[in-house]
């Protein structure tokens, strides 16, 4: 067992690493678990990103990898201890609390929650390849590099309908493909993106696969699941909008989650429903999403387990 800690943060994106920043900095002494989430990425993320151009304060943009570097550096600058470990498991049902790692035993007064969450990718052949060159899973974040190109967008919700319409700002025409005739997204949405005269609609469409030319995206090769014709679809670009899902797998049973398994915060805080246990950035966040959000949520949470921690003595 190690000694005790007044803080372990667990997550190593915007929201973690702004954690770690402020309780360093008020001399808590965070441990922060990176964490290999994403298929063995710490980083969140940013880790898939290539070009941030919307956090302010830095005008000429920074690669996402590089951004989270700078976070790292800034958190380890005051003081934060990294693990470049999972946590597997917590029990939250005794204070301290307790983590686990696949190898060792720790335990917290507090506990900050910044495991994020992650688009759900359609799986096929070239996407990983192309992710960030042609591939992504954020129109608010990769539209811009669009501009008066073609992309296509996949799926048939809300955050379909209104990234298509977002990304026709930038793309000359937009293609939302959905693998049924009818669409899940509210009216109002549908309607929008209907009336939008840059964007067309391939029903009971499914990309089968990403191809490029080893720089960039070219086509999707893509299947009519009426009729079994496969075809290729010449386009710039292919944005995932078939949902996100958050990194909450280990925390069931121990804290509130809602039906799309985000944790449960108390409205205005980062407070989760076991107290001394405190949350921020996308895992309690399925709207904005940003960077930038994350950031400041993380910066909320901080400010919480701190203000929390003071409370004990
Ligand atoms: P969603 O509502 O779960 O829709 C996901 C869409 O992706 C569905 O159309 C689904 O098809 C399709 N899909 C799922 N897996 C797929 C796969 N493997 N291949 C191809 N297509 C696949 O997710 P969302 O649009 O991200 O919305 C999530 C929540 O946020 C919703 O409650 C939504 O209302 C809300 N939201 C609201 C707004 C807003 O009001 N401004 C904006 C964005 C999101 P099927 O329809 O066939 O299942």
């Amino acid at each position: 067992m190690n000694e005790l800690e007044e803080v372990i943060i667990i997550g190593s994106g915007p929201a973690g690493y702004t954690a770690a920043i402020y309780t360093a900095r008020s001399e808590l002494k965070p441990l922060l678990f990176e964490g290999q989430q994403l298929g063995g990425q710490p980083g969140g993320q940013l880790m898939l990103t290539t070009e941030v151009e919307n956090f302010p304060g830095f005008p000429e943009g920074m690669m996402g990898p590089e951004m989270m570097e700078k976070y790292k550096k800034q958190a380890e600058r005051f003081g934060t201890k990294i693990v470049s470990e999972d946590i597997v498991s917590v029990d939250f049902s005794s204070r301290p609390f307790t983590l686990k790692t696949a190898t060792d035993t720790y335990q917290a007064k507090t506990v900050i929650i910044c495991t994020g969450a992650q688009a759900i990718w359609l799986n096929v052949p070239g996407e990983e390849q192309y992710q960030g060159h042609g591939v992504s899973a954020c129109a608010t974040c990769d539209g811009f590099f669009f501009r008066g190109k073609n992309v296509v967008i996949v799926g048939g919700g809300d955050s379909a309908m209104e990234e298509a319409n977002f990304l026709t700002r930038f793309a000359n025409k937009v293609t939302v493909m959905h693998r049924r005739d009818s669409l899940r997204a509210s009216k109002i949405m549908q309607q929008r993106a209907m009336n939008n005269p840059k964007i067309e609609f391939l029903w009971n469409t499914e990309i089968q696969e990403v191809l490029g030319d080893g720089q960039t995206v070219t086509a999707v090769k893509i299947l009519n699941n009426q009729t079994n014709e496969v075809r290729e679809f010449p386009t710039d670009g292919v944005f995932a909008a078939i949902g996100h899902k958050p990194n909450t797998g280990i925390f069931e049973g121990q804290l509130e989650l809602d039906e799309k398994k985000y944790i449960v915060v108390s409205s205005g805080s980062t407070r989760t429903s076991v107290e001394g246990v405190f949350a921020g950035g996308d895992v309690i966040d399925h709207t904005y999403r940003q960077a930038i959000t994350a950031a400041g949520s993380g910066c909320m949470a901080a400010l919480d387990a701190e203000r929390w921690l003071s409370l004990q003595e």
